[in-house]
């Protein structure tokens, strides 16, 4: 063995900032770059196909066409399209995604957004209906997260929503404290949106472990405290595995310490208020709690608005506007906006608030009564198949890993039987988040049925090794954690390939 396959072979043994410079410098030998490069050369040639089935079905453009096409040969393209594509959101064969679905929900949405296409709440002075729009949505929010004087802004989704919310934590650290080298304590659960907002914005991430249902460990929190601490972030609930952190305590270390406190609402702010009323078991998460100072809660998922709309709240507006960007000296004039882009699109604002008012409380707490009690049933029917367990006691999102059999072929084996489940690591599972597609009838069943199938097709197959199973395997175990990075940027790069 020569030296590089020795550190390559222990490179997972290495403390991680050791380990990332030896692969950096084991990356950069020729021979070891091009095995590197052909090896993600054939997964990608391999991936291909499925990513991009229109190739020789419909006309491509790789530049501008010269004169331009007719609309109606546009539009039957794109009508054939959403044809090919619907079936499997639309028949309640995805986890996420699609919330709500309805037909006349869709339809009625589509004719808001027809009605305001051309808005823009950049010009406030030309469509005050977007205005309108934007601070009802944050009021209404507000309103149901236990925010009587809260305030905040739209946002263009839960990851703009979360990476705002950090950027205002690290400027008012900064103005009223001085902290120049901020940190943020999250737990590893936290969605990576935060991880995000840590590297776009030099913010130190301080991760924490969960325990073994999932939910942050309190104590780790309190340890990971320090003068630079800007913020700490909880889940209500997280992404991977459904489970509220224990944000009251959570919450109270950092009001104790006057550091801020963001709960990560954005799956379970339009769930969550109604699961409460409805009788379930809900932990408080929101601004009820006094060292709650901001929510992000996304309107685009349970809230069932069209895609591209979410809210961040902020417990006051101090606080609010070290969110907001103003320029005093430029030759445009006096600008400012409230979040990152500039001019933005009002018709999603419109959208969303169409959406809110047309279902309104009543609508939203029938919404989740059949989206908890379908995701009871989901969840009672796995615990009781043996070679399955369920990570800790979710409400809406379900997550289930394998003692004994390998998850992923699992999870294969169902996208065999049309299912699209997310595919988890860190521990090895896979969950379904449950929307109102799940709540029709039959579908279920269906779900159950095909696990359960699925469960058995692995058992009695122990020669296959899959496709993807392989790879999400790979990717789970892989030491060079840098490799894997570059690889999901060759998969980005397929993805862009025209
Ligand atoms: C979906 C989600 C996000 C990010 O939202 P996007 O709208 O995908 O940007 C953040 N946190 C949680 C818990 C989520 O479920």
């Amino acid at each position: 063995m020569n030296l590089e396959e020795f550190l390559m072979n222990n490179i997972g043994k290495l403390p991680a900032p050791m380990a990332a410079w030896v692969e950096r410098r084991i990356k950069r030998i020729p021979s070891i770059r091009e095995k590197i490069d052909r090896e993600y050369d054939g997964l990608m040639a391999g991936l291909e196909p499925s990513l991009k089935p229109y190739r020789d079905k419909y006309p491509a453009f790789l530049r501008l066409p010269e004169h331009g096409r007719d609309r109606e040969e546009i539009l039957s393209e794109m009508e054939s399209m959403r044809e090919e594509e619907e079936a499997q959101w639309k028949e309640g064969f995805v986890s996420g995604a699609v919330y709500h679905g309805d037909a006349e929900h869709i339809e009625f949405l589509n004719r808001v957004y027809a009605l305001h296409s051309q808005s823009n709440p950049l010009h406030s002075d030309v469509w005050p209906s977007a205005t309108k729009f934007e601070a009802e949505i944050v009021s209404m929010c507000a309103n149901m997260l236990g925010g009587e004087n809260a305030c905040g802004t739209v946002s263009s989704g839960g990851t703009e929503s979360i990476m705002l919310a950090m950027k205002t934590y690290r400027d008012q650290a900064r103005d009223t404290k001085g902290i120049t080298r901020p940190e943020m304590i999250a737990p590893v659960t936290a969605h990576a949106a935060f991880d995000k907002a840590s590297q776009y914005f030099g913010i130190k991430m301080v991760k924490i472990p969960v325990d073994a249902n999932s939910r942050a460990d309190t104590d780790a929190v309190r340890r990971a405290i320090n003068r630079n601490t800007v913020v700490i972030v909880g889940s209500a609930p997280s992404f991977p595995h459904g489970a509220i952190d224990p944000i009251a305590e959570m919450s109270e270390l950092a009001r104790e310490r006057n550091i801020g406190f963001h709960t990560d609402a954005c799956l379970g702010g339009f769930v969550l208020p109604w699961a409460e009323q409805l009788g379930y078991n809900v932990p408080p998460f929101d601004f009820r709690l006094p060292g709650v100072t901001s929510i992000s809660v996304d309107t685009h998922k349970y809230g069932y608005a069209a895609k591209g709309t979410s809210v961040i709240l902020y417990r006051n507006k101090e606080l609010r506007h070290y969110q907001y960007y103003t320029a005093s000296d430029w030759p445009g004039g006096l600008y400012f906006s409230p979040t990152f882009a500039g001019s933005r699109p009002g018709a999603l604002s419109a959208a969303c608030w169409a959406a809110l008012t047309s279902i309104g409380r009543r609508g939203y707490l029938d919404a989740t009564k059949k989206i908890l009690e379908t995701a009871g049933y989901i969840k009672r029917e796995i615990k009781q198949m043996p070679e399955l367990r369920v990570i800790g006691d979710p409400l809406f999102v379900i997550a289930f890993a394998s003692d004994s059999l390998d998850i992923y072929k699992v999870l294969e084996a169902l996208g065999h039987r049309k299912w699209s489940l997310n595919g988890l690591h860190k521990p090895s599972c896979m969950h379904i988040a449950v929307t109102l597609r799940h709540a029709q009838p039959g579908v279920k069943e269906r779900f159950i049925a095909d696990l359960k199938a699925a469960v058995a097709h692995v058992k009695n197959h122990p020669e296959e090794k899959g496709n993807m199973a392989p790879v999400y395997g790979m990717a789970a175990t892989m030491p060079m954690r840098g490799l894997v990075s570059d690889m999901l940027k060759k998969y980005l790069d397929l993805i862009f390939k025209a």
